[in-house]
């Protein structure tokens, strides 16, 4: 395990621990990496004794550190130095009552340290200790585990999640980030376990949920939080979207997997976590809006407005950000439908220019999703739509580079049409700047300062006003 010791970090606490007589040991996601070639910036060291103590006498060696915390309350200490983070505890015994969720933690040996870890790929550790320096120490057979690509926990599963039941969670997130399978034991242990996730914050279930989203593959992930119910517990939308109906003959789309695949097709264009939430939530209200008519079949007429007024509730629950990142995902919600209705109508202009302009910066992430939202098993459908999609983005690209309302300002501001009439602000100049608006985006006139000023003085005119 040498080899995995290149750091100059490890040679200095190894030597700040024998200055302080202490035993130290690199464990947890560290370990893990450095044998499966992950890159990782995040060392965890373990002391049989004081973390703190260890974490200062490192500290007064390391000349370039550039922060030092201490935690005195849960006896840790983390130092960043560069872009790498150091964290230092002392090794701990946990034991759990079952009514209580804080754990009763005692210090103990490295034993009881890796005892008390959630996976036994996270359980293994590197002696830094001059007997046996280098050595790694794997008690649950942890290697074994990595090169087989399973998650298992290290003691009884069902006792393991339920002592800390974000662990389940962890447990999805690992394997679709690292594409591991769960253990037979582990994943009947999840399933027993699952409706304890509710005593866990939302908070730090919606961290690992958006590890699991930011995966290559997130599919894997909602698939297992489907299958052992984690996702019942916090996302009752999501699962709604699950099933097919049957009437007449005609069957709808499992629009559960058919999201899925939308988020699949959206992770292999973009690592934007906030793309791939409105992959999520671009079909989320089709359980709200579905209806059977004769004459038209199964239909959601109107899912995209749902949807985009539920994006808030549901981010709020889920304690997501309310902020930019919201209406972005509501906005793209609402438009999902607007590129592929295009192509079925003759494309006008005006048309075009209307979809630019009520994207805004947003029509490439549009359009992106747009074409991640054909999964038609249908080869020759799939085909022909994106067809048609290539085509509308080529008359956009036309549009924009010609009226660029991309960024539309009005040629003439409210301010600019007070000035021309000399009048106060009043309702005229509202109605006079949306007709300008309405005249730009219709291709009435051009997105110019003098087609704008002939313009308004016309409106202007019909309603009464000269110019001043
Ligand atoms: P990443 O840094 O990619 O999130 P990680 O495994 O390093 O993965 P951390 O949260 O940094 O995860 O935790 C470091 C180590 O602490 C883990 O490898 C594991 O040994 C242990 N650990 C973290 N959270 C838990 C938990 N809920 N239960 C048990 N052990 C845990
Ligand atoms: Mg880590």
């Amino acid at each position: 395990m040498l080899k995995h010791l290149g750091h100059p970090i490890f040679n200095v606490v190894k030597e700040a621990a024998e200055d302080l007589s202490l035993e130290v040991f690199v464990v947890g996601g560290f370990v893990r990496d450095a044998i499966l070639n992950r890159p990782c910036k995040d060392i965890d060291f373990v002391t049989v004794g004081s973390g703190i103590a260890l974490a200062k006498e490192v500290a007064k060696r390391l000349k370039n550190a550039t922060e030092v915390n201490y935690f005195k309350h849960f006896g840790t200490a983390h130092i960043r130095q560069n872009d790498w983070d150091f964290e230092f505890v002392g090794a701990r015994k946990e034991s759990y009552t079952h009514d209580s969720r804080k754990p009763a933690v005692e210090e103990g040996s490295i034993q009881d340290d890796q005892n008390r870890r959630d996976f036994t790929i996270n359980a293994l550790a590197i002696s830094l200790n001059a007997s046996n320096y280098g050595a790694l120490i794997d008690p649950f057979e942890g290697v074994k585990d990595l090169e087989n690509k399973t998650l298992r926990t290290p003691l009884a599963p069902e006792q393991t999640f339920s002592d800390d039941p974000l662990r389940m969670m962890r447990a999805v997130r690992f394997a679709t980030q690292l594409n591991f399978t769960i253990d037979g034991d582990t994943l009947k242990g999840i399933k027993a376990t699952a409706s304890r996730l509710d005593i866990i914050s939302q908070e730090r279930i919606t961290d690992e949920l958006n590890k699991i989203i930011a995966a290559d593959k997130p599919s894997v992930g909602f698939k297992l939080m489907f299958d052992t119910k984690l996702l019942h517990q916090f996302f009752p939308e999501m699962i709604a979207l699950q099933g097919v109906e049957e009437r007449n003959g005609l069957k709808h789309k499992d629009n559960f997997y058919h999201t899925l695949q939308v988020l699949d097709n959206v992770a292999d264009k973009s690592n934007d976590l906030w793309l791939r939430w409105a992959a999520i939530m671009h079909d989320i209200a089709k359980p709200d809006t579905k209806d059977f008519t004769d004459k038209e079949g199964w239909t959601f007429h109107g899912h995209e407005f749902v949807g985009s007024k539920k994006v808030k509730s549901i981010f709020r629950r889920l304690k997501l950000p309310l902020n930019d990142k919201m209406r972005y995902v509501s906005k793209l919600v609402l438009l999902h439908l607007r590129p592929i209705a295009l192509t079925k109508e003759i494309v006008t202009d005006s048309a075009v220019r209307r979809l630019i302009f009520d994207a805004g910066e947003d029509i490439d992430d549009l359009l992106c999703l747009s074409k991640c939202d054909i999964t038609s098993k249908n080869e020759r459908k799939v085909k022909r739509f994106l067809a048609n999609l290539v085509e509308v983005e080529g008359k956009i690209r036309d549009v924009e580079e010609r009226d660029r309302v991309r960024n539309f300002q009005p040629p003439m501001s409210g301010e600019d049409i007070i000035k021309l009439f000399n009048i106060r602000p009043s309702r005229e100049v509202g109605i006079i700047k949306n007709a300008l608006k309405e005249a730009v985006l219709e291709g009435e006139i051009r997105n110019n300062r003098d087609e704008a000023i002939n313009f308004v003085l016309k409106k202007g005119k019909e309603l009464g006003l000269s110019k001043a």
